[in-house]
Parts: C-alpha cells; sequence; structure tokens
C-alpha cells in the first residue's frame, strides 16, 4: 500500500489528509486502514507516535460519514477508550482534524473537570464519544450514556490501562457493549493480561505489529550522566542553558520533584512549566499548551501526566530521575525523536539508581554511553561492586570515570567534587543499611512466594501511577502491595513514621 488515495477513503478524509500534508500511510495505517474498512477486529501492536490514532480514526469516520445519520442522545455510534485526560484531547483533536469536512460531532469524557458541559454534549448527540475509563463509569453510572448503539469500540494505550490499575474498569465497560460490534485494540506491550483480556474482547481479529526490533529508537542519541542527588539541578541548569533552539522535557520521580525543578530553572531564567497529577485539569492543558506554543521551552513531568503526549520537535529528553520500570525508559525517550527528527536523551543516575540503569540496558539491550566530561564519581553501589567508581565497567580509560586525582585536577574546592567526597562517607553509612534492606527484602520475597503473591500483581500497579487518581473520575486507590515489575526486588518492608511513609509515596510516583 502506497498512498492514502488506494486505501479508498471516502472523498472528505481524503480531502483533510490532503490538508495535513500526509503523503503516504504510516506502517501501522496501512495495514490497519484496510481491514478496519472491512469491519473486521484489529490487534494492533503499536507505540505513540506511530500513526495509530488515525489508523483507528479513519476508518471510523469512513464508516459513520458513509452512513450519514443525526447523533442520537447519549447513544454513540463509536467509542475510544484512552488511559489519560490529554490523550483523550489528542484523539479528540485528531477526530475534529480527520473529520473537519464530515458532519459527525464527538464528545469528550474525561475526569478532573466539572461533567456539566460533558453532559450536555452526550444529550445533545454525539457519534464518537472519547473517553477515559473512571468518568465513562460514572457518567454510564448516572445514566447520561449507554453503549446498546455502540458499532465501534477502540481501546488505546492498552498497556497503560494495566498499568495505570484500569482493567477492573475496562472489564465492566467491555460488558456493558453489544455483542455485534466492530473492536479495535491498541497496545505497546502484549502482557498476559493484555493478552487475556484480547480473548474476551476481539473476534477472528487481524493482527499488525509494528513493534520497532530495536526497543528504542535508534535516531535518539542517548547518554548517561553520574552525578549527586545534590548536583543534579545545577547540572540540569548546565546542560539546558548551553542548548539553542531547545525544546526538552524533563522527567521526574515525584510530583514534589516535578515543581522543584520546574521552580529552579524558573529562578535561573529558564522558562519551564510543571506538568502532574497534582494539578488541575485546566492547569495541565496550560502547561501543555504553553509547551507546544514554545512559550516555555522546557516541560517538568512525571510519567504519568505526561503519557501519551505527542509533541513534535522535542530536541532534548533529560531523566532528572531514572524511571523505576525500565520500559517507561523507552517511552520517556521516544518523545524526542519524532518523525524522523534527530533526539537526545540523557539520564541522570546517582548513587543507588545504578540498578535501575543496569535494568534498562538489559531492556534495550546495549549500553548507554557515559558522558565523561560531565560525570562525577559515585560511591560504589555495593560491597562487591566489580564496577568502576561511576558505576561502570571501565571499558578503557575514557569510560572508568575520573580517579581521585584527575577530580583534583579539575578543582579540588569544586561544588561537584565536595559532594561526592560527602557522598563516600554517605557510601558506607548506606552499605550497611542496604544490606540490612537485602536481607529483610530477600526475606518478604519468600513471603510473599508462599502464600502465593504472584509478582504480576506488583506490575506496573505502582510506580506509574500517581496518586492514586491518574483517571478521569474519582479517586483510586493505589495498589497497596507497593511492588513493581522487579517483584520482591522493590518490595520494602512495611515501616511507619513519617520518612517511610515520605519514600513510600515517592515509590509510587508521588
Ligand atoms: P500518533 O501515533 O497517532 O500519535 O501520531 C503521531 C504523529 O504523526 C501525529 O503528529 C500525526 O499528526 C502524525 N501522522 C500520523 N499519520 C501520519 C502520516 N501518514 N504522515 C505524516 N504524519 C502522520
Amino acid at each position: 500500500m502506497k498512498t492514502f488515495t488506494e486505501l479508498n477513503l471516502i472523498e472528505p478524509l481524503q480531502r483533510a489528509i490532503a490538508g495535513e500534508n500526509y503523503k503516504t500511510p504510516t506502517p501501522i495505517q496501512s495495514q490497519t486502514i484496510p481491514v478496519a474498512l472491512k469491519r473486521r477486529d484489529v490487534l494492533g501492536c503499536a507505540q505513540t507516535g506511530t500513526g495509530k490514532t488515525a489508523a483507528f480514526a479513519l476508518p471510523i469516520l469512513n464508516r459513520l460519514g458513509l452512513q450519514n445519520r443525526s447523533a442520537k442522545a447519549k447513544r454513540p455510534f463509536a467509542l475510544v477508550l484512552a488511559p489519560t485526560r490529554e490523550l483523550a484531547v489528542q484523539i479528540g483533536a485528531s477526530f475534529a482534524t480527520y473529520g473537519k469536512h464530515l458532519k459527525l460531532r464527538h464528545a469528550l469524557v474525561y475526569g478532573g473537570v466539572s461533567q456539566t458541559s460533558q453532559v450536555r454534549s452526550l444529550q445533545r448527540g454525539a457519534h464518537i464519544v472519547i473517553a477515559t475509563p473512571g468518568r465513562l463509569l460514572d457518567l454510564m453510572n448516572q445514566g447520561f450514556i449507554q453503549l446498546d448503539k455502540l458499532e465501534v469500540f477502540v481501546l488505546d494505550e492498552a498497556d497503560r490501562m494495566l498499568d495505570m490499575g484500569f482493567m477492573p474498569d475496562i472489564k465492566r465497560i467491555i460488558r456493558e457493549l453489544p455483542a455485534k460490534r466492530q473492536s479495535l485494540f491498541f497496545s505497546a506491550t502484549m502482557a498476559p493480561a493484555i493478552v487475556e483480556i484480547t480473548d474476551t474482547l476481539l473476534v477472528d481479529p487481524v493482527k499488525v505489529d509494528v513493534t520497532p526490533k530495536t526497543r528504542s529508537v535508534k535516531k535518539i542519541k542517548q547518554q548517561v550522566i553520574f552525578v549527586s542527588r545534590k548536583g543534579k539541578s545545577d547540572l540540569l541548569q548546565k546542560i539546558l542553558s548551553s542548548r539553542d533552539n531547545l525544546r526538552a522535557i524533563v522527567f521526574t520521580k515525584t510530583k514534589r520533584s516535578a515543581n522543584f525543578v520546574a521552580e529552579r530553572l524558573n529562578k535561573a531564567g529558564l522558562k519551564a512549566a510543571a506538568i502532574h497529577g497534582n494539578k488541575s485539569q485546566n492547569a495541565r492543558q496550560r502547561a501543555l499548551d504553553a509547551f507546544r506554543n514554545q512559550f516555555v521551552k522546557i516541560l517538568v513531568a512525571t510519567d504519568v501526566a505526561a503519557r501519551g503526549i505527542d509533541i513534535e520537535g522535542v530536541t532534548h529528553v533529560v531523566n532528572f530521575d531514572l524511571p523505576m520500570e525500565p520500559e517507561a525508559y523507552v517511552h520517556r525517550i521516544g518523545r524526542t525523536g519524532r518523525a524522523g527528527a534527530k533526539g537526545i536523551a540523557i539520564s541522570f543516575c546517582s548513587s543507588g539508581d545504578q540498578g535501575d540503569l543496569k535494568s534498562i540496558e538489559k531492556l534495550i539491550d546495549h549500553e548507554i554511553p557515559v558522558n565523561q566530561e560531565l560525570s562525577v564519581n559515585l560511591p560504589s553501589s555495593g560491597p562487591k561492586s566489580t564496577r568502576g567508581r561511576t558505576g561502570r565497567k571501565s571499558s578503557g580509560g575514557a569510560r572508568s570515570g575520573t580517579s581521585q586525582g584527575e577530580r583534583s585536577r579539575k578543582g579540588a574546592g569544586s561544588r561537584r567534587a565536595r559532594d561526592e567526597s560527602a557522598g563516600n562517607e554517605k557510601g558506607k553509612r548506606t552499605t550497611k543499611r542496604r544490606r540490612r534492606r537485602v536481607r529483610t527484602e530477600k526475606a518478604s520475597a519468600v513471603k510473599s512466594a508462599r502464600t502465593g503473591e504472584s509478582s504480576r500483581m506488583g506490575a506496573g500497579e505502582s510506580s506509574s501511577r500517581e496518586s492514586g487518581k491518574g483517571t478521569a473520575g474519582g479517586k483510586r486507590v493505589a495498589s497497596g502491595t507497593g511492588a513493581t515489575k522487579s517483584g520482591a526486588k522493590r518490595r520494602r518492608p512495611q515501616r511507619k513514621g513519617k520518612n517511610a511513609r515520605k519514600r513510600a509515596n515517592a515509590s509510587r510516583g508521588e
């Protein structure tokens, strides 16, 4: 399939596509659109940035455009479920763009804002509803939306839904769908829980897989910088202030640190906006718009808030904190290097983060090059560490990090050097603590294995879920295990006290 003309889309869609200057369909589009037009179910394995929105939006618009019916109050003909409000808004914008020459209406349904105007558009009648699961269920329960006339159902970013703990909601929604329908299903990965849901949702689906062979995008220049925790802010300012034509997304682990980082950047004269789950929907949208329109050059975000955001021309992704789940690294760095452009992904790694770095490198199947010029020595990561002082195996002088002597030559009184020597003292103390923790973790791993607590239970229901209210609708309760994909490895023993609570919150991305 070479051109959009060969896809046999109706003329108003062809015109809209031409208006967008799309020349050729992307692989997910050329494989999905023809079969979706024939009303087959589709099981698509694809990430954001592959053009998958048009892959499902165009067949839906084509089908509804041909029928030329007026919309029915509360009863949409097509429903798209997305994991986040931002993605729902983005999908809505795509429907508006592709459907601009058609007389079809779409309504957006997501939480964090008043339901009044959403209810009004549903009552007026919308052909297509784009929703996040929580608010959709709320409105269904209140009788403002019924799915009995539904003809097409799309589940987008199913793996994110799973990560965010939406599966029970999704299953409830699926139960309300008419048996006779077309279902289009998209996910970047195919975890067992995802496969399970495809079995109940799809009938004889056409499988489309456009997952890149290498996990992380080749066009993205990746590097890691070893830096003390205290040195991160200064390093970030240094990196970002020295770049022209900058458009950067900085990822932090917690909402508090997102605010802190944005504040520090603004104080340093670098215009930045923060986006995370504690901000109102309007504040998040304002920050996104400011970044999109280049009023601010830097967006500081937590993982969940940034999910699905598609902004062109992002030059840099900086992992101020490494993600705890390696998969998130791939998603994060994928925000740059879009549409064939080049991008740079810089990851800060502090003492104690080496394990996370190792997991990421294992997933992407290569070692991320170290920026030796900006890296400092870190206390070694454990008593038996065979790694260099930066936590990396040395591969020749250049990679093994600077020696104490070299560091002195760079300036004995430098702030970084002071940080690090303080870090080394700290290192001795933390080693003892770490040994104790490993012992407790091993014991708790054995215990969970005995109680039959599956590692899948914990997978993804922890860090990627923000504040327990990642859904559109009301508050959600974060999974209590605090475990991650690596199962017991990250599980901490239950501790009481303020610090323990803080640590637990941080590990959930709060
Ligand atoms: P998506 O994966 O749907 O989020 O799309 C990623 C980006 O690719 C969006 O900015 C789309 O506007 C753009 N896009 C989608 N399809 C095409 C196409 N066939 N040609 C050029 N750009 C496209």
